[in-house]
């Protein structure tokens, strides 16, 4: 059995109890008994679908859905909810443990989050710090959420979800060096950021004390600079979305796993029907009605929102990036690092391309995990069709994606590069983090997928690719979905 089946679930995770490891197409998910309802559905089908109706539907039981469905739950109590998720639990795609990196995304460290101001020499006067900003307070939203929900114990212990973790910045050589002391100096004075210190240069003791993994056995006159801010946090997202999914079925919520919306359509009277599937005794087909829907699908939203036929959603595409975790073990090196470290990646270079070494927190076991390295997929969910991008390619959307991928090779030379880098080659790039990082320690493991947003830019009207997420809905406000890369992040986890 593999590393990541072994781990994935936590001992008391009801959910998560099965025998055999999930893996690519051996995931179980739902499969009808007959075709779909369709014009012919009257000469085939053994029985006839199943109706139902309900307030609300939430497609999927990601974080996202679970986060939406609580909060529904909590604000309209009396209001029927279904989710409807393919799998056979909830927080098996990007939000489990181990298909993210669990980052509580503070822009403690993260450099991407501060864009660098240059002089008219070429030189880095400053960075900005607008971005940074906003991305703190809407995590610090999400943390006074969670513990109101702990305090309304709708969330057990914390300490089976989220860890505190030492958020480190790591500048090495002498450009990135000088990013992190500019960053350092822009963002200081900023009460969301008072706690950051620096380390030096020349403070090695301090940042052998900080870090002892990134010193150790490195070139002494490789300049190295860092920051720290002590209140970072590890999150294990799949162990949050089943605590929360709980807290949901407690509250009335219904979900229904093994479940599969196929097709959601808008009738005369406003309300949505949405056609889910399940293998089952009857037709295995049922017709759920509803006034709301939330399209917390993930890599998949795209698809259910094109198939809702809502023309707001006309010129979008998705880009799916999936890629490897390696993940290391030895207690005693794991007890050596209990922080995060991002590192800015090579200049132009796209986020996700941003490797680091983090301290995990998954299932109540504790690990390292660097990463990720990038690959290219056809897939919009880890467990979806390889058809998936052919789905969604529309004639709204051909001339955008054409476009966005034409500006963005360098993200596809990346993606290839890393396809093609062997086992020797993925340890050079652990070693630029832990200069003595044992091969013998690190396994290799697939991360989860991100579907990119493609869509025309509203400036140029040209095909862009976009690292962020969207929400998207009709004029009436009566679907609602996420698109992009981080839709987690967007809101209240
Ligand atoms: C490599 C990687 C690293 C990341 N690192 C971080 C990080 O450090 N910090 C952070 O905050 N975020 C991170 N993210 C992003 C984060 O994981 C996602 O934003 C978040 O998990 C998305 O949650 P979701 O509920 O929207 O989607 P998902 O968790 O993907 O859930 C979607 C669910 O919908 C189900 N579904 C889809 N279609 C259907 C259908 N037709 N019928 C029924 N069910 C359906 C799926 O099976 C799935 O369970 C990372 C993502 C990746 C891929």
């Amino acid at each position: 059995m593999s590393l990541e089946s072994d781990l994935k679930a936590p001992a008391d995770d009801n959910f998560n109890k099965r025998d055999g490891p999930f893996r690519g197409s051996s995931m179980r998910v739902a499969k009808p008994t007959t075709p779909a309802p369709g014009c012919f559905s009257c000469f085939t089908m053994r029985a006839k679908p199943k109706e139902r109706e309900v307030d609300v539907i939430l497609i999927g039981a990601g974080v996202m859905s679970a986060t939406v469905g609580l909060m529904l739950k909590e604000l309209e109590p009396e209001w029927k909810m279904m989710m409807f998720e393919r799998l056979g639990a909830p927080g098996e795609e990007s939000s489990n443990g181990f298909n993210n990196a669990g980052t509580g995304h503070a822009g403690f460290m993260e450099p991407n989050y501060t864009k660098e101001v240059k002089n008219s020499d070429g030189s880095l006067k400053t960075v900005t710090t607008d971005k940074v900003e906003h991305v703190c307070e809407q995590f610090l939203s999400s943390r006074q959420y969670w513990e109101y929900l702990t305090r309304k114990g709708l969330l057990p212990s914390p300490d089976s979800w989220i860890h505190q973790t030492n958020h480190i910045a790591l500048g090495v050589g002498k450009d990135q060096v000088e990013f992190i002391k500019k960053r350092y100096e822009a963002m200081k004075d900023n009460p969301l950021f008072k706690s950051m210190e620096i380390c030096l240069p020349e403070e090695k003791a301090k940042a052998k004390e900080w870090a002892p993994l990134i010193m150790k056995g490195r070139d002494p006159s490789e300049p190295i600079c860092m920051t720290k801010v002590p209140h970072g946090t590890d999150v294990d997202y799949g162990a949050l979305t089943k605590a929360k999914i709980v807290a949901f079925q407690e509250l009335g919520g219904d979900l229904r796993l093994h479940t599969e919306v196929k097709d959601l359509k808008k009738g005369s009277d406003g309300k949505w029907t949405v056609t889910t599937c399940v293998n089952g005794a009857g037709s295995g087909w049922a017709y759920n009605k509803a006034k709301f829907v939330f399209v917390g699908a993930g890599g998949w939203a795209l698809l259910m929102l094109q198939k809702a036929g809502i023309p707001e959603v006309n010129g979008y595409m998705a880009l799916p990036v999936t890629g490897d975790w390696a993940v290391c073990q030895n207690p005693e090196v794991v007890a050596q690092h209990k922080v995060k470290v991002y590192a800015p990646g090579a200049p132009g270079a796209p986020p996700m391309s941003m490797p680091h070494l983090d301290y995990r927190t998954i299932g109540g076991k504790e690990m390292l995990l660097f990463g990720p390295f990038g690959s290219m997929t056809m897939k919009f969910l880890r467990y979806g069709s390889v058809l998936d991008a052919f789905k969604a390619l529309k004639p709204h959307n051909i001339l955008p994606t054409i476009g966005a991928l034409s500006k963005n090779l360098s993200l596809a030379v990346m993606l290839m590069t890393d396809v093609f880098k062997s086992g020797a080659g993925k340890l050079h790039d652990i070693r630029h983090y832990y200069p003595e990082a044992d091969p013998d320690d690190w396994v290799f493991i697939p991360a989860g997928v991100r579907a990119q947003i493609i869509k025309k830019d509203p400036k140029t009207g040209k095909g862009m690719l976009q690292f962020g997420t969207e929400v998207v809905s009709n004029k009436e406000g009566t679907i609602v979905g996420l698109l992009g890369a981080s839709p987690g992040r967007l809101s209240l986890q």
